[in-house]
């Protein structure tokens, strides 16, 4: 059957098929080759249409109506009068290759999208390591790195237990909410000689209370304003009060101290929040012990400030300033060493904490990131390979919006 060579086949434009048909196991075999057109040749750069000879070459393509699909291509290959003979050219498969240039670039992007390279390498009928070749030969040129990091970036750990390390380091822009970047470990010294590097731009840093982030940051740049996110310094607060009840309950009979422990989330849910039953179960706590009670209004208090000061924002952050200090000091007079220590930390982290509401950034949506990691680990893509997991996680972000209408 001679198909009408102006019918177009995604990736086969221009292309001539000469015979379609379904072999016996159900493949989808198309016969194609080029129309003659004149060629340069690539020795004496002279003109010519002569054909020399032709050879088979097979190539795997993408399914066509749900069968796998080979082309078997006949191609041409001219000859030049100074003697030399050479292929001709064709829009669908370069030299040497198996496959054709769109089988590769939708595994490419399949590769960057799929929970785990078995799913594709099924899909494609292909073999994993085909997968991860063609996963892998993207990485260098879609993984060139920033030139220079923004002016407003966020910093946050995330256990990817990749290589020897545990915790790796994420850094996006935190107003575009990219991620920019993976560093293989959260040590001071690799955030520092990163920032050193790109961070020339750098002006606002946002992070979690960590000492060596901190550092790093003011190490490596020009007076940093470095803003403490909301999500870790409000943690502390549930952290202490977690604290006091485990203290308080080991003293209680052996029934209340494990159901307390049971309904231990119902202390960090807010006041207006709370279900009768865990209102009666709170009571029944704090009869048992007042510091449990104080611990559990001091975190509330704690919250009601932190609300209000978002309300306010930047324009009154010496009203929110004077709130904090009054909140220490009632902390300090109650006495409980577990809320006192938690003070002492936002005191070193005061300024930080303030930054929060003069500049209002967070890097909650590094929270998406981690999600998306731990997606990754289930699924046993097993990035034992750092710069694999790098790649995959910056590039699954890169190609959101790419290849979206892919079967
Ligand atoms: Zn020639």
């Amino acid at each position: 059957m001679l198909l009408n060579n102006t019918i177009i086949l995604p990736g086969l434009e221009g292309v001539i098929i000469t015979k379609s048909e379904v072999t016996a196991d159900g493949v989808y075999e198309l016969s194609v080759e080029m129309p003659v057109t004149p060629h340069i040749c690539p020795s004496c750069f002279q003109e010519t249409k002569r054909t020399h000879d032709y050879r088979a070459q097979p190539v795997r393509h993408l399914k066509i109506a749900e069968r796998p699909t080979i082309l078997r291509y006949r191609k041409r290959r001219y000859h030049c009068p100074c003697g030399k003979n050479f292929a001709e050219e064709n829009p669908f498969v370069n030299k040497f290759q198996r496959f054709s240039k769109e089988w590769n670039q939708q595994v490419q992007i399949r590769s960057v999208k799929a929970k785990t390279f078995t799913e594709i390498a099924a899909q494609y009928q292909t073999s994993v390591s085909t997968i991860i070749r063609r996963f892998d030969a993207i990485v260098p040129s879609a993984m060139k790195g920033p030139a220079a990091l923004p002016e407003v970036i966020a910093i946050d750990e995330f256990k990817g237990n990749t290589g020897k390390e545990k915790f790796q380091l994420i850094i996006a822009d935190a107003q575009t909410r990219e991620p920019i970047d993976i560093l293989p470990n959260r040590r001071k010294d690799t955030i520092k000689d990163y920032l050193r590097k790109h961070g020339a731009k750098v002006q606002v840093v946002v992070m979690d209370m960590s000492q060596a982030f901190k550092a790093a940051v003011k190490q490596a740049l020009d007076r940093p304003i470095i803003v403490a996110d909301s999500f870790h310094f409000v943690r502390y607060m549930n952290w202490a009060l977690d604290r006091v009840r485990v203290r308080e309950q080991a003293r209680w009979h052996e029934y209340d101290r494990k159901t307390c422990k049971k309904a231990r989330y119902i202390f960090h849910k807010a006041a207006h929040k709370l279900t009768e039953k865990d209102q009666w179960l709170l009571q029944r706590y704090f009869s048992f012990s007042s510091e449990l009670k104080k611990a559990y209004e001091f975190k509330e208090a704690f919250y009601e400030w932190f609300y209000e000061a978002k309300r306010n924002g930047g324009t009154r952050i010496v009203e929110t300033q004077k709130k904090l200090h009054q909140f220490y000091l009632k902390v300090k007079e109650s006495g409980i060493p577990e809320l006192t220590r938690t003070v002492q930390t936002y005191q070193n982290w005061e300024r930080e904490i303030l930054n929060r509401f003069e500049f209002n950034y967070s890097n909650g949506f590094v929270e998406g990131l981690n999600n998306l990691t731990k997606v990754m680990k289930r699924n046993g893509f097993g990035y034992r390979n750092f710069a694999r997991f790098r790649a995959r996680i910056l590039l699954h972000h890169q190609y959101k919006h790419i290849g979206n209408s892919l079967g």
